[in-house]
């Protein structure tokens, strides 16, 4: 499934085309994705031109001119992908091989710039646990959107909101990482990459981190951090390989090449110094990846 990252790195492939087009047509090729889709979808949205393209956790957000917000998730499978006179685009790179399957097209924007170019986004889901619906009004209001916490992006999450999230917390800091009402977006991998950089175990008491003492702070100062900073870097390596592979189908696998702890079971621990491996456990029926030696 897509995290954050990669949903960013799709919408700043989107961006360009989108933001401030025309949707000249859209035609939706079956009334349902993981959910229906809005009522007179293709009639509210034809014609309108797009005012931004957003994202909050990992949906995307379509503001429209005069119209709803089309809020998007991906799901399992979702991909967008841009089609112009002589280029066939891909934004995001993911796990698995992007479909470009026709009977999976199932969202097709037709799209014209403001300077007249003329542009294809088509929604591909072979899976369909993706969806597309519509807020009227704030997006942050939707249902889907109003209980979700803090973006793990920015200067937002920083060590004072950080402890105040965790404060009183008895579960496993992972699990209170993964906690979508706290943090929205930060999915399994990166909570690892995270905790792994912070030199923080996935099995210590969350609320720990915010129990009033001097070394409290300091570690969750340096946790806020390497939230912030493995998402950005996961984000830069997704604009990078946007670029690179923007003429292929998008058949690698997520950021994995800057991953240091996630699917490295067996392996020596990178962090300077540290002797220890890299063990798996399995905490709430996933996987968590960490060094023992190093992670306290
Ligand atoms: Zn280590």
């Amino acid at each position: 499934m897509p995290e954050l990252p990669e949903v960013e790195t799709v919408r700043r492939g989107l961006q360009p085309v989108l933001e401030g087009s025309r949707l000249v047509k859209v035609e939706a090729r079956r009334p349902d994705l993981r959910f229906p889709l809005p009522q007179r979808f293709s009639e509210r949205l034809a014609g309108k031109k797009v005012t931004a393209l957003g994202r909050r956790a990992k949906y995307l957000t379509m503001h429209i001119e005069d119209g709803p917000v089309l809020i998007c998730h991906l799901g399992m499978s979702g991909s967008f992908r841009i089609e112009t006179a002589g280029a066939d685009d891909t934004p995001g790179i993911f796990h698995h091989e992007r479909s470009k399957i026709a009977a999976h097209d199932h969202v097709v924007f037709d799209v014209a710039s403001a300077k007249g170019e003329r542009s294809r986004v088509i929604f591909n889901d072979p899976r369909r646990f993706g969806f597309m619906l519509f807020a009227d009004g704030a997006a942050d209001t939707h249902p889907m959107l109003a209980g979700l916490g803090v973006e793990p992006t920015g200067n937002a999450l920083d060590c004072a909101l950080l402890a105040s999230l965790l404060k009183g917390r008895r579960s496993p800091l992972k699990a209170a990482l993964l906690d979508q009402r706290l943090i929205a977006g930060l999915g399994n991998i990166y909570v690892s990459e995270a905790l792994w950089r912070a030199g923080l175990s996935p099995l210590r008491e969350a609320g720990t981190l915010a129990d009033g003492g001097k070394k409290a702070r300091a570690q969750a100062e340096h946790l806020a951090q390497a939230i912030r900073s493995v998402i950005a870097d996961a984000i830069a390596a997704g604009g990078s390989s946007l670029r690179d592979y923007v003429h292929t189908d998008g058949s690698l696998g997520y950021f994995q090449h800057s991953f240091a702890v996630y699917d490295r079971e067996g392996e020596p621990c990178a962090k300077a110094g540290c002797r220890g491996h890299i063990e798996r456990i399995v905490q709430s029926g996933r996987s968590t990846f960490y060094c023992r030696t190093c992670q306290r």
